[in-house]
């Protein structure tokens, strides 16, 4: 039988790191949003984030293709989000992270970070490219997360389970952010990665447009 010192450690100290995943379309924020407002509903102080890079719809909101919001703050990368955050741990309890895969690999240790110090830190970010490849940091936050949460959404092409985001069009530009036609959501079958060498080059984003590289916001 748990004891009652036990129970109220659950309830004071939620440390986990919660990862949601998949392609475009799959309802991450969504997901990251309905979390978020039942930890805010629970009285917990929550605060949420998200690379400047994604400034659809709202600039101070994270915001789903379903027109679900929630109050975040833009920042440029890892350093900025401690910088913001950790001047009111005290008073945070919940830390959500919108299009976790725009930041850099020292994201992972700012997770591990928070939930050293009792923090329940949920992550939403896509766990491919638009070449089918890992996108870097989310496939490390999963291995180090206490619970993962893949998602897919419905294939444009065939109405299948869709676990791809697929790019449109021969726009090559460098980072188009959930641009309007630019993307959707394909199954296996119907997902074409491009092929050709210099797309791939584009299909990630260039090491200085990555919101945790030092170099893009020092330069
Ligand atoms: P993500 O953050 O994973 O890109 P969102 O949470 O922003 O996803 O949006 C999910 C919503 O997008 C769904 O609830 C649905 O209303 C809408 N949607 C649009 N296209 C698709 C699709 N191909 N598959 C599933 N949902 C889609
Ligand atoms: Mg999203
Ligand atoms: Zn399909």
């Amino acid at each position: 039988m748990a004891s009652a010192g036990l129970i109220a450690h659950a309830a004071v100290h939620p440390e986990r790191i919660e990862v949601i995943t998949g392609p475009m379309f799959s309802g991450k924020s969504e997901e990251l949003i309905r979390r978020l407002k039942r930890a805010q509903i629970a009285r917990r102080r929550v605060a949420c984030f998200k690379p400047d890079l994604d400034v659809r719809y709202h600039r101070n909101a994270i915001a789903s293709h379903s027109a679900q919001t929630l109050e975040a703050v833009t920042v440029a990368n890892v350093e900025e989000l401690k910088a913001v955050l950790m001047p009111t741990i005290e008073k945070v309890e919940v830390v959500g992270i919108d299009e976790a895969q725009f930041f850099n690999g020292s994201l992972v240790s700012l997770a591990n970070e928070l939930v050293g110090l009792g923090r329940r830190v949920i992550l939403a970010g896509l766990d491919t490219t638009f070449a089918g490849e890992p996108f870097a940091p989310i496939p490390d936050l999963m291995a180090i997360a206490d619970e993962v949460t893949k998602l897919s959404a419905v294939c444009m092409q065939c109405g299948a389970t869709a676990v791809h985001t697929q790019r449109l069009g021969s726009d090559q530009s460098l980072v188009l952010v959930g641009a309007a036609g630019v993307y959707e959501a394909r199954c296996r079958a119907c997902f074409q990665p491009w092929v050709d060498e210099h797309a791939a080059e584009q299909l990630e984003l260039p090491v200085g447009a990555r919101a945790e590289e030092p170099s893009a916001t020092k330069a």
